[in-house]
C-alpha cells in the first residue's frame, strides 16, 4: 500500500515526501483509513511503530477539509504520558500540515513551562492541542479554554497514563468536550484498567492490533553480560572504548545514581549528560537536543526516557540497572533500533537479578545467551535467602500501586 492510495491529500503526500517517508508502516496502513472514515479506534501498538503519523495524518486531513471561517476553534485533543511525547507529536502535527491551505495553530501545553504563556497562545487562537494530562488540568480549571468544537479526542501510550489520579482528570476532561467526537486510543498493552478507559471513552471502537510491533524489537541484537554490580562502571568504561558505539542510551534505577554516574563518566572525558524528571524542562530539551545533535554522546536516563522518546539514531541501549518489569525491558531497548535501523541492546546482571531477568525473557518470549566479558567475570555466589522467597522484582506491589489501590478508583 501506498500513501496515496490511503487517500491522503496531495498536500498531505508531499509533507510525507519532504520527511522522506516513502511508505506506510503497518500501523498506519490499518489506522489511517478507518479514521479518514469517522471510526473510532483502538490501537494496540509500541512506540516505534509510525504510530503517531497513523492519527496525525488523518486528523489534519478531516479538519483541513472542514476548517471553517473566523478564530480558529479546538478541534483536536491529544493526551500523552509524557512532556517530551507531547512536544514530539506536536512536532509531527506541525511537519505534516506545512502543506495543507491553511496551516494548523498547534499549542503543547505541558508542566515545567509557563502556564501564562500557554493559556495566552491557546487565546489567541489554536486548532489542535497536545497535552500531558496534568497541565491540560491546570489550564482547564483556569476556564479560560472554550473546548466545546472539540471533534478528535486521541489518548497516546494510554497505559502509561494510567496513574494515579487520571481517571478523575479524564471525567473532568470529558464533562468539558461534546460526547459526539471521534476518539482513538493508543496503547501497547491492555490491562482491564485500560479496558474501563477504552469503553469510557470510545463508541463501538474498531480494534487494530498490530503484530509487526515483533520485528520492531528483532532488528536489535540484544546482549547480556553476567557481571559483579560492583564492576558494572568499570566494565561500561571498557564497552565505550572497545565496541565504538556511537550514541549510547543508559537506563539507572534512580534519578542521584544518573547524576552520580554521568559525573563521574564527563571525568573520565566522555561526552555525557543524565537525563531525569528533576531536572528542569528547558534543561530536558536542552540535553535531549545536544543528543540527537551529537554533542553528547552518553546519555544517562532514569525510566523517563523509556518510552516515547523518538530520537533515531541511538546505536545501543544499555540496562546497568534491569527495568522492573519486562513491559518496561521492551520499551527501554524500543530506543534503539528505530523505523527498520539496527540496535544493540546490553543488559548487566550480578547473581540477585538471574531470576527477575529469567521473567523478563520468559515474558518477552526470548532466551539469550549469558556473556562474560575477559577483565570483568562475575565472581562469587548468589547471596543466601535467609527469611523464606523474596519477591521477584516486579512483582511485588510498587509504592504507587499501593496509592493507586488505596485510591480504589480502578
Ligand atoms: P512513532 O512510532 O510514531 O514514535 O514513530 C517512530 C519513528 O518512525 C519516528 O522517527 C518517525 O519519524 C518514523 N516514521 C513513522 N512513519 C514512518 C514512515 N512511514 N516511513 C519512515 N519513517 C517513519
Amino acid at each position: 500500500m501506498s500513501f496515496t492510495a490511503l487517500g491522503l491529500s496531495p498536500q498531505i503526500l508531499r509533507a510525507l515526501d519532504k520527511s522522506g517517508y516513502n511508505k506506510p508502516t503497518l500501523i498506519q496502513n490499518e489506522v489511517i483509513p478507518l479514521v479518514l472514515a469517522h471510526h473510532d479506534v483502538l490501537a494496540r501498538a509500541q512506540t516505534g511503530s509510525g504510530k503517531s503519523a497513523s492519527f496525525v495524518l488523518p486528523i489534519l486531513q478531516l479538519w483541513s477539509k472542514n476548517v471553517g471561517e473566523g478564530k480558529s476553534k479546538i478541534k483536536a485533543l491529544v493526551l500523552t504520558p509524557t512532556r517530551e511525547l507531547t512536544l514530539q507529536v506536536a512536532q509531527t502535527f506541525e511537519t505534516m500540515g506545512e502543506f495543507l491551505p491553511q496551516k494548523p495553530k498547534i499549542v503543547s501545553i505541558i508542566g515545567g513551562e509557563s502556564i501564562g504563556d500557554q493559556l495566552f497562545a491557546i487565546q489567541k487562537g489554536c486548532d489542535i492541542v497536545v497535552a500531558t494530562a496534568g497541565r491540560f488540568i491546570d489550564v482547564l480549571n483556569k476556564k479560560q479554554m472554550n473546548l466545546s468544537h472539540l471533534e478528535f479526542l486521541v489518548l497516546d501510550e494510554a497505559d502509561k497514563m494510567l496513574d494515579l489520579g487520571f481517571a478523575e482528570e479524564l471525567e473532568l476532561i470529558l464533562k468539558e468536550i461534546p460526547a459526539k467526537r471521534q476518539n482513538l486510543l493508543f496503547s501497547a498493552t491492555y490491562p482491564p484498567k485500560m479496558q474501563m478507559i477504552a469503553s469510557l471513552i470510545t463508541q463501538n471502537p474498531i480494534e487494530v492490533t498490530i503484530e509487526s510491533d515483533v520485528p520492531t524489537v528483532q532488528t536489535i541484537h540484544q546482549r547480556v553480560i553476567q557481571v559483579n554490580h560492583a564492576n558494572r562502571g568499570p566494565l561500561l568504561r571498557h564497552l565505550l572504548e572497545s565496541e565504538k558505539w556511537e550514541q549510547v542510551l543508559v537506563f539507572m534505577a534512580n534519578k542521584r545514581a544518573t547524576d552520580n554516574i554521568a559525573a563521574k563518566f564527563k571525568k573520565y572525558g566522555f561526552l555525557a549528560e543524565s537525563f531525569h524528571g528533576d531536572l528542569l524542562q528547558e534543561d530536558r530539551n536542552y540535553t535531549l537536543d545536544a543528543f540527537k545533535a551529537k554533542k553528547i554522546r552518553i546519555l544517562f536516563a532514569t525510566d523517563i526516557a523509556a518510552r516515547g522518546l523518538d530520537i533515531d539514531n541511538i546505536t545501543c541501549v544499555i540496562n546497568f540497572d534491569l527495568p522492573r518489569s519486562p513491559a518496561d525491558y521492551i520499551h527501554r531497548i524500543g530506543r534503539t533500533g528505530r523505523a527498520g535501523k539496527s540496535g544493540i541492546a546490553v543488559s548487566f546482571i550480578d547473581h540477585e537479578d538471574f531470576d527477575h531477568f529469567k521473567l523478563i525473557e520468559k515474558r518477552s518470549q526470548i532466551k539469550l545467551p549469558r556473556e562474560e566479558i575477559e577483565g570483568f567475570e562475575l565472581t562469587g555466589t548468589a547471596p543466601v535467602k535467609v527469611k523464606g522467597p523474596e519477591p521477584l522484582k516486579g512483582k511485588g506491589k510498587s509504592k504507587k500501586d499501593k496509592l493507586r489501590e488505596q485510591a480504589g478508583k480502578f
